[in-house]
């Protein structure tokens, strides 16, 4: 349309969607004033029960719904829509898919609203934009960077920690101040000092104040690909601009990170952007150095520390096509990236693509859904699938492509399994640290190798139990035990955070003597430090990776400052740190203790994850499953590196038991202050979905007490539907959530389509 031509006739309806509980969108007149600017995906303010509230506009129609007297619009927040179309439409299908009410979907996707927007309205229905926005940090900040001059520094007096500033401006073109204090302390004033003898040169310019982008990367381009992952790169740039999917299972090292590059650069080269999902962006520092090196910094990091200004820097970038690439977490799904052409989702089986509270959506699941309706690629990595991806590319949904062996043409690790009913305790004494695991972390540190360390419990001793009367202690308001912390001397509830002091006597019968059961992380690094005091042993896990805690633990250990890292499920993902020769797992058996159908799947996944992390250098990895079961189908097979075995025996399993991926799960939850009344609800509940599902194939689980039978003091129930059938399942699920609307008192109940967690 051209300026001169008569545009037709604007709609003077809009349909707002408000983030309120409740499955649909309310009717609004559009003012006069605004009429050019309210278009889909617009944010507005708009009276609500009295107040003002910001909500989107879902569409507009040209006449009101009969009967009813609509109010007004009453501002405009930003001049432009703030949704796409493209991402405000998949918004919507997502949020019928997962049954969750379209104003919290489309809150939860938009960046938040300017400080006091609501309030800075003026008569006009604009926001007063004078205003500078408070609260509100600016997204850069001065830093100084030094660079060597050709100067020589023979026959000079300098100090130790001032050569070393200078070796490592040697390697590299420029450093930033903060990285360098990480190699010396108190930089600035030995760098001035080098300064004025003319060794190096200074500069200070604005950077992002994002921790991401703090360290300066080399430019690096496109590596030689490898044969197998030529075929993978041809075929998905083949497919450019239509709605492919594709399953890349590539082994722990072959090389999937260099295909995403090529297939985005060349996307980027078509006119068209990327999206680049990573289980948790704090643990992936090492890959989006990877992806600065070759596209420069014109690209969207999404992390949960940005500010506001940063966010809707990003927002704002992105929607304009000016930055062509995002990479984040799970969120990051909901970047409005202008013509999108490929999404890639990496480690695509990893639990955290679930979100598991308010809106709970599975982000890969949703990427296929967005990449097919947006005309783009959609690709799945990882080395070890999720039984739904498999499913997937085997009823011909997505192109499975292999990539069977490292890029480095180092062979996988060897895995040995110790079997802890029957070996002997290591040289400490300690029964987690194996004689085998034991004898290989001191060749290990012997020959300047790293390792890794797998405990997926944190703390110092998950629970103790009182040895005269058996009681175990456990939170006040959850049922599950207390871990102790001895680093802060406390017992804590890893589920409600709930803290105490440790008693010193059973606090139900008064004896002494409570026994210590199990292992944490805690404990494992206190033992290591002291069989291998000279090792220097770090630890990686939610107690001491806060903020850029995780960020500098992962640096150091790359740049090989920590012999031995320690820790949760943090360890497993996605490191490539060549110098790792020793990878232990200490218990292989927790993960297949879960009350949850994909137990031996997450098990297979996690074995084969760490393992991964062995021997992607010059030298063999050797890796060590410590197991009460060790002929367990998920132990054998992540010891054998034969995911393809493993996969069509749990397979056949969920086709018996009729689980995922061969049928389709709604789990109901429902909690309660009170135990007869949550009990009361989910009954209820359960009889409207078993009148609903009548004699169709299908069932309906439980009701039953939740695994968690009580958290934070409230009382909990679930449910499953379960139906070979998606939409007998969804119309189950359809009639239960009426039955929820209708009122449940003063119980919570909720929907969750496509169950992750079972707790
Ligand atoms: P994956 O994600 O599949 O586990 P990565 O992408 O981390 O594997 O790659 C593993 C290692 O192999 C990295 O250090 C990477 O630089 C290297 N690599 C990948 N592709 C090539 C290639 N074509 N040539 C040489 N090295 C490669
Ligand atoms: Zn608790």
């Amino acid at each position: 349309m051209t300026d001169e031509a008569p545009g037709p006739a604007l709609d003077g309806y809009a349909e707002v969607a408000i983030p309120v509980p409740l499955r649909r969108a309310f009717t609004y007149a559009i003012p006069d004033a605004l009429l050019e600017h309210i278009k889909p995906g617009s944010r507005v303010a708009v009276p609500f029960h009295r107040r003002k509230v910001a909500g989107i506009v879902v569409s507009t129609k040209p006449t009101p719904p009969e009967g009813i007297r609509v109010k007004k619009i009453a501002g405009v927040i930003e001049r432009d829509p703030l949704f796409p179309e493209e991402l405000l439409r998949f918004l919507e299908a997502a949020a019928g898919y997962y049954f969750h009410p379209i104003g919290e979907v489309l809150k939860s996707a938009a960046p938040a609203l300017p400080t006091g927007a609501l309030r800075r309205l003026r008569k006009d229905g604009f926001l007063d934009d004078g205003e500078t926005l408070k609260g509100q940090t600016v997204g850069t900040k001065l830093a100084l960077f030094a660079k060597r001059t050709d100067l020589a520094s023979e026959g000079l007096r300098l100090g130790a920690s001032q050569r070393s500033i200078l070796a490592l401006l040697e390697a590299r073109e420029e450093v930033g101040l903060d990285e360098l204090r990480e190699h010396a302390k108190s930089p600035r004033g030995k760098l001035a000092r080098l300064a004025e003898l003319g060794l190096v040169s200074l500069t200070e310019r604005e950077v992002r104040r994002d921790p991401f982008f703090s360290r300066t990367v080399e430019p690096q381009g496109p590596l030689e690909p490898t044969g197998a992952q030529q075929v993978a790169i041809d075929a998905m740039i083949a497919e450019l601009g239509s709605r492919a999917a594709f399953l890349l299972h590539g082994v722990t090292g072959s090389g999937k990170t260099e295909v995403y590059l090529q297939v985005i650069a060349e996307a980027h080269r078509r006119g068209l952007g990327s999206l680049l999902l990573v289980p948790e962006i704090a643990l992936t520092p090492q890959l989006v150095g990877r992806f600065r090196a070759r596209f420069g910094d014109g690209i969207a990091v999404l992390h949960s520390a940005l500010s506001p200004r940063e966010r809707d820097d990003a927002w704002r970038g992105l929607r304009s096509g000016e930055l062509r690439f995002a990479v984040g977490a799970r969120s990051a799904l909901f970047a409005p990236i202008d013509k999108l052409g490929v999404i890639v989702v990496d480690e695509e089986h990893d639990p955290s693509f679930k979100q598991e509270e308010g809106f709970r959506y599975h982000a890969r699941d949703m990427a296929l859904l967005r990449a097919h309706r947006a005309n783009a690629l959609c690709i799945l990595g990882s080395a070890t699938p999720s039984l739904e991806s498999y499913a997937l590319q085997r009823r011909g949904r997505a192109t499975l492509l292999s990539m069977p062996e490292r890029a480095t043409k180092r062979s996988l690790p060897k895995v040995e399994i110790v079997d802890l009913r029957r070996h002997v305790r290591g040289p400490t004494g300690h029964r987690f640290v194996s004689g085998p695991l034991h004898h290989a972390l001191r060749d290990g540190l012997e020959e300047k190798q790293q390792a890794i360390l797998f405990l997926n419990r944190r703390g110092f001793v998950p629970s103790r139990r009182c040895e005269s009367c058996g009681e175990l202690l456990s939170c006040p308001a959850c049922s599950v035990t207390l871990t102790e912390h001895r680093r802060a001397s406390q017992l804590r509830c890893h589920y409600c955070d709930y803290r105490c002091d440790v008693p010193s006597a059973c606090p139900a019968c008064g004896a002494d003597g409570l026994k210590e059961l199990g292992l944490g992380t805690e404990q494992l690094e206190d033992h290591l430090n002291g069989a291998f005091p000279d090792a220097r042993i770090a630890r990686l896990d939610r107690d001491t990776a806060r903020g850029r805690g995780i960020e500098d633990v992962l640096h150091r250990f790359r740049e090989g400052e920590i012999d031995v890292l320690v820790g949760t499920q943090m360890v497993t993902k996605g490191h490539d740190v060549k110098a790792v020769t020793t990878v232990g797992v200490v218990s292989a058996d927790q993960s297949l203790a879960f009350p949850d159908f994909r137990a031996e799947e997450r098990t297979f996944q996690l074995l084969a994850q760490v393992a991964g992390r062995a021997g992607r250098g010059e030298r063999e990895g050797r890796v060590f499953f410590q197991t009460f079961q060790p002929d367990h189908r998920a132990v054998r097979c992540a010891a054998r590196h034969d995911y393809q075995a493993f996969v069509e025996q749990e397979l056949e399993a969920r086709r018996d038991l009729l689980y995922p991926p061969f049928a389709h799960l709604v789990a109901v939850r429902v909690d309660s202050g009170s135990e007869p009344h949550g009990r009361r609800v989910i009954g209820d509940l359960a009889r409207v979905a078993r009148a609903a599902l009548g004699e169709r194939e299908g069932s309906v689980l439980g009701p039953v007490v939740a695994p968690i039978a009580r958290l934070r003091g409230r009382y909990r129930f679930r449910m499953m539907l379960r139906a070979p059938q998606r939409a007998v399942v969804r119309e189950v699920a359809a009639a239960v959530i009426a039955r929820i609307e209708e009122g449940v008192g003063n119980a919570r109940a909720s929907i969750d389509v496509d169950p992750v967690s079972m707790l």
